[in-house]
């Protein structure tokens, strides 16, 4: 594997490979999660690229940005067994120049949901990732359906930008106890993990109610919020189809089902497809 730090080396390293490029943009701290994209990557390409950048541009003032799990050592052996064979580090001062050209998230897909409780968020996320696409020409590139907002948007940027990359969804990847894994989950005491189970009780709660015919989304969001009662903040239990418009009846085909919750300071995110 080639450990890349910088533009140039990343350059360097693709010269000598060809073929396919599957590609996996990462915060790093890496979890099963991350580990079955880049499975799937290798799968279905010649080459892996895997990117652990944690992105300044897409953290709010106070957020978690100087405090994000670093675990560089454990990542790079990880890509090591996983056999990667470019993982890409780069600097902030190598990704970004003092006075940029803007990316801004679409006004009601960007600011709803997550955008609204991090307003600039996406559009943060979607510079680095169009930069990421750009720096590594990927061919296919590997997002989780755990961040389903994001990948709605990577999707339209790559349609309305003409980027020629195919954005694959990748299923959630949870603890056996239903939990999804997180990077932030590391935050979580063993007791904060135990009130952070409510999370997918309500997802689970949902679906089974709509496999009862129940639906009413105003009656499943009621339900749901019972459930999640020991978390500290409810941000949003939000039910939308796949442009991410809220649903007052369920479709039984493209409807998500999202939460996000504090415990503690930690802010954590769920959802189901259906
Ligand atoms: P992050 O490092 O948190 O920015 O995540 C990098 C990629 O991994 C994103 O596409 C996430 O959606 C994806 N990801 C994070 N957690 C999970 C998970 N539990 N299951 C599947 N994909 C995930």
């Amino acid at each position: 594997m080639i450990i890349a730090k910088s533009i140039n080396e990343l350059y360097e390293a693709k010269k000598n490979l060809i073929g396919s490029i599957g590609f996996v943009p990462t915060m790093g701290a890496l979890h099963n999660g991350h580990i079955s994209l880049i499975r799937r990557a290798k799968d279905e390409n010649k080459i892996v690229i895997v990117s652990i950048f944690v992105n300044p541009t897409q953290f709010l003032e106070g957020e978690d940005f100087s405090t994000y799990p670093r675990k560089d050592l454990a990542d790079i052996e990880i890509c090591k067994m996983s056999k990667v064979d470019i993982l890409f580090m780069p600097s902030i001062n190598s990704m970004y120049k003092k006075d940029e050209l803007i990316i801004m998230a679409p006004s009601i897909g960007g600011y709803v949901l997550d955008g609204a409780s991090r307003p600039k968020h996406f559009d943060g996320m979607l510079q680095i990732v169009m930069k990421l696409l750009n720096l590594t020409s990927a061919t296919k590139a590997y997002f989780g359906k755990k961040d389903a907002q994001q990948l709605a948007l990577i999707k339209q940027m790559v349609n309305h930008y003409f980027l020629d990359v195919e954005i694959v969804e990748c299923e959630i990847i949870r603890e056996c106890n239903g939990l999804a894994m997180s990077s932030r989950n590391s935050y979580l005491s063993p007791k904060d993990k135990i009130r952070a189970l409510t999370i997918f009780q309500s997802l689970n709660l949902a679906i089974s109610m709509i496999f009862k015919k129940e639906l009413n989304t105003k009656i499943i969001k009621q339900e749901m919020k019972k459930v999640l009662s020991k978390v500290d903040k409810i941000e949003y239990i939000e039910i939308v189809n796949r442009d991410f418009h809220s649903l007052e009846s369920v479709e039984l085909q493209g409807t998500i089902i999202l939460v996000a919750v504090y415990i503690g300071d930690t802010r954590l995110i769920d959802n189901i497809w259906i």
